[in-house]
């Protein structure tokens, strides 16, 4: 009786544990059978093939940044394992792609990813080559210089000064149409710009409040924003244009996810260790 008893207590601590590691800090993954999702559909395929390719960045901290361990960590990965999780994949079956603001068109044309999540704002120009669900997310333009500069506060004051930025990005072109007097660089990423502002070679860095938020965060000694947001910048999933089932199935999902708390979870354990907790946004459904 005692060894029985003994038995069954060491199993019952080890499903416990069990349960804790696998299911503890990942969003929840549904129980789906794909043949629930109409025949021929992305969802269906995905479904059946129980795995899924996402594009999202891997050097902007509180969003999408890699982790250590290789797998990145942020809001818009929380998201995208949200989504994975509502067609039944697990997070350790998301194959993570770097994708940096140039290339997340042509990836999403060619297939090489299911859908992008990183900080990708849906505008029209974007509409004419991929589609997108959400927006999940509202951010703002804004600038970033160095703790010791004062000059700066506000894109009025980039007249004759170097600003950094990144290829195929709204903020670059922002600043191109709106602000000529401003001279643009132009990087990859935008941690290629952080060094040049550390040397002084430019003297501010422009891109989403909440990335450069991400960066000062994690070097509040060297850098601080520099005045308020001065564009809107809604954050949307990118994928295959005309794929309508897929976006209305990634919209739904959003839905779900700001109702069941699953949108606030990925906000508190990523983005909301920095910044305040936002109102989801309204689906557009275009
Ligand atoms: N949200 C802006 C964009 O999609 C800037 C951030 C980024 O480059 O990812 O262009």
């Amino acid at each position: 009786m005692r060894i029985k008893h003994t038995i069954f207590a060491a199993l019952a601590s080890t499903l416990v544990l069990a349960a804790c590691s696998s299911g503890s800090d990942e969003p929840a993954v549904s129980d789906v059978d794909p043949g629930s999702f109409p025949a021929n559909s992305t969802m269906a395929r995905l479904a059946e093939d129980g795995k899924i390719t996402v594009g999202t960045k891997f050097d902007q901290p509180l969003f999408g940044l890699k982790a250590p361990n290789g797998d990145p960590e942020g809001f818009d990965v929380e998201i995208a394992k949200i989504i994975a999780g509502e067609l039944g994949i697990s997070a350790d079956n998301i194959t993570w792609v770097q994708t940096v603001s140039a290339n997340r068109e042509t990836f999403i044309e060619q297939g090489q990813v299911d859908f992008v999540v990183a900080t990708y704002t849906i505008n029209d120009k974007r509409k004419e080559v991929v589609d997108f669900g959400g927006p999940y997310y509202i951010a703002g333009q804004s600038l970033m210089v160095l703790k010791d500069n004062s000059d700066i506060n506000g894109p009025e004051d980039l007249d004759g000064k170097k600003v950094c930025s990144v290829d195929g990005s709204t903020p670059a072109q922002n600043i191109a149409e709106n602000y000529p007097q401003a001279e643009l660089v132009t990087l990859d990423t935008y941690t290629d710009c952080l060094d040049p502002l550390r040397n002084k070679q430019v003297d501010a860095v422009t891109t989403d409040n909440v990335i450069l938020a991400g960066y000062v965060a994690e070097s509040e000694d060297e850098f601080r924003l520099a005045g308020e947001q001065f564009t809107e910048e809604p954050y949307g999933i990118g994928l295959k244009k005309g794929d309508t089932d897929f976006r209305n199935f990634i919209n739904d999902t959003l839905e779900k996810s700001f109702d069941d708390g699953r949108w606030e979870t990925a906000w508190q354990d990523t983005a909301g260790q920095v910044l305040p907790l936002p109102d989801p946004p309204v689906i557009d459904r275009y």
